[in-house]
């Protein structure tokens, strides 16, 4: 992949100080709901707000999002709070419709990312934009999948590219909702070290309370972000109750990570030894 150092530009002026931090509802469920969130995440380390429109949902019956009238709803957050917005999209429709409200970044749901097709559908429909593109890994273990997903957003010239890692199913019961598979991660990294990777911890954990270890871990092993679903009323949220965090906890998360900074190199590097040793 040629010019990966432009793929950081989008980081790096955040970079420095935090890691970057994407929170918000799994799902925008009302207006009310999506205002309030943003508003109590607008003083916080949080850059994006993410709501899922469109959710992909295992079995039909299920809630499946609002849809385009929640892409009003974040706008009318960013108008508020200052807050970026953020949404997951999964067909050209989708993609028409974000742009049209300037969400600020689009990402690729795991579903999404291990179809070809419906992946050049969605980069052919994103040609060109300067919107941030992230693309979450397939739901099964397929490094190279990944990376021919990320290289046809790289052909079709997006510029903000980066991916989120959000583990990988298994048929097997784990503590994991999703199991991390931290290698998979590692060596996408090691192979495409200027593409910024953000962890997801809340879909490889499936519970709250796990979502502080596999943060740390995720930025002991040099990740640049964290994407964490975050409601007032977890308990009572329309998809992935289990795993969302209140404002407040999100908080908490963040007092309790330890944060490494670019001077530490060594220290990260010793981490990063010592994670993949544990495995
Ligand atoms: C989500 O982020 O709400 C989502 C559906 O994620 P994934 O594609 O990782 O399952
Ligand atoms: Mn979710």
């Amino acid at each position: 992949m040629e010019n990966k150092k432009e793929f950081r530009s989008w980081l790096d002026a955040h970079k420095l100080e935090h890691p970057i931090v994407i929170a918000g509802p799994c799902s925008a469920e009302t207006e009310e709901q999506v205002l309030k969130i943003a508003h109590e995440l607008k003083d916080t380390d949080v850059t994006y707000l993410r709501a899922g429109i469109w959710k992909p949902r295992t079995r039909p019956g299920n809630f499946e999002g609002v849809g385009a009238i929640g892409l009003k709803w974040l706008q009318k957050a960013k108008a508020e709070t200052g807050l970026l917005t953020a949404t997951e999209v999964a067909n050209r429709a989708h993609v028409e419709l974000a742009l049209e409200h300037d969400i600020d970044l689009l990402w690729i749901g795991a579903r999404s990312t291990v179809s070809p097709f419906i992946v050049q559908e969605i980069a052919d429909a994103l040609e060109g934009t300067d919107k941030v593109v992230l693309v979450k890994n397939p739901v099964n273990p397929d490094l190279a999948l990944w990376i021919g997903a990320v290289e046809r957003f790289h052909t079709a010239n997006i510029k903000n590219l980066g991916v989120i890692h959000r583990g990988f199913s298994t048929y097997d019961k784990s503590k994991y909702r999703n199991n991390p598979e931290w290698q998979i991660a590692v060596d996408f990294q090691t192979r495409y070290p200027d593409i910024p990777l953000i962890c997801d911890p809340s879909h490889i954990t499936g519970k709250r309370d796990m979502i502080l270890e596999v943060s740390q871990t995720a930025l002991d092993l040099n990740f640049d972000g964290l994407m964490i679903e975050t409601h007032y009323d977890p308990d009572n949220a329309w998809s992935d109750a289990a795993q969302q965090v209140t404002p407040d906890s999100l908080i908490q998360i963040f007092k309790d990570l330890r944060i490494r900074k670019e001077q530490d190199d060594e220290v990260g590097y010793q981490s990063k030894l010592g994670v993949l040793r544990a495995q």
